[in-house]
């Protein structure tokens, strides 16, 4: 058996063969996460670029497992949507998003925004309308102040279905945000036929703008023609000074990066807005 091994072919190098069986092992971690509690939302916070004043905090979720640390959604959200879980994991999302916000808004009468990230899956399940109504009245916040994170996917293969369930959640007064602008397909036109409220801006333009000419000019008629079109925008992944100054004098609404906060606790939240950095 030893000398089998030995001399057969094999198609997996070492490196292949290691991430297969990480893969295996998150897979199989991540289907019992939600039962083991082993997800906890952390909260970034965007900033009003006229006020300074929190407009609101975008939920971005976390997962800590015994075996495998701290590991990032970049990571598991993917997985999840292959095996078939992101709909539970997105439903306790929306619930503890909501429930969070809830607690703010009482002790602290915090009015603000709550962002919430959607999976296009989740968008295209049946009953997601009804789990937010669901989640909006068993939270009893209003729905004007929570906002749907969704991303051009959901467009691909099905617009005019995407179209009608939109319409009916921003009829329900949720407010609908387009995340990751730029890295997709569409084009600024295509934008104003679309029911959504928010466009951010991604972070790959923003980056771009500490340095370039071109790349600054591109992002500054990006936000001029959105505001044009009357959607609110926010520009993701500002890191530093020379970024927020382009983005002011650029007239963009809203900003939200490390060089303002970075994604926190719900206990560090809670201080936040008790130092009156917010209405
Ligand atoms: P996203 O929705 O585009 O979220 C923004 C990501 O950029 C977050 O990464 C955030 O921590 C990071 N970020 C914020 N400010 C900066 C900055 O100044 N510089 C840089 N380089 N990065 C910054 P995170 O938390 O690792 O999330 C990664 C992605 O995972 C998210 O990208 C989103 O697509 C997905 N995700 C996170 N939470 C959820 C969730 O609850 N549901 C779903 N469906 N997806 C989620
Ligand atoms: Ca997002
Ligand atoms: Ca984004
Ligand atoms: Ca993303």
């Amino acid at each position: 058996v030893k000398n089998m091994s030995k001399n057969s072919i094999s198609f997996f190098t070492q490196e292949m063969k290691e991430e297969f069986l990480t893969r295996i092992n998150v897979e199989k971690q991540l289907k019992t996460a939600l039962l083991n509690k082993e997800f906890k939302l952390y909260y970034q916070p965007q900033f009003d670029m006229k006020t300074g004043k929190i407009r609101g905090f975008e939920a971005l979720l976390r997962w800590i497992n015994k075996d495998l640390g701290l590991v990032s959604p970049m990571i598991f959200i993917p997985i999840a949507e292959e095996i078939g879980i992101i709909n539970d994991i997105g439903e306790w999302v929306l619930k503890e998003a909501c429930r969070q916000y809830k607690e703010w808004n009482i002790n602290n009468s915090f009015r603000g925004i709550i962002s919430v990230n959607i999976s296009p899956i989740q968008l295209k399940t049946n009953n997601f309308y009804n789990t937010v109504s669901d989640v909006l009245e068993e939270t009893g916040i209003e729905s004007g102040c929570l906002e749907l994170e969704i991303t051009e996917n959901l467009f691909i293969d099905a617009l005019e279905p995407a179209k009608i369930l939109l319409n009916k959640l921003i009829e329900l007064g949720v407010r609908i945000s387009l995340d990751d602008f730029g890295t997709g397909y569409s084009s600024l036109s295509y934008l104003k036929s679309l029911p959504i409220d928010t466009l951010k801006i991604d972070k790959s333009f923003i980056k771009n703008t500490t340095y370039t000419g071109v790349e600054r000019e591109i992002t500054r008629s990006v936000i001029e023609l959105v505001r044009k079109i009357g959607l609110e925008t926010i520009a993701e992944g500002v890191e530093n000074d020379k970024q927020l100054n382009f983005l002011y004098k650029s007239f963009c609404d809203n900003i939200q990066g490390f060089l303002t906060g970075k994604p926190m606790p719900p206990e560090q939240v809670v201080k936040i807005i008790e130092q009156g950095k917010v209405d």
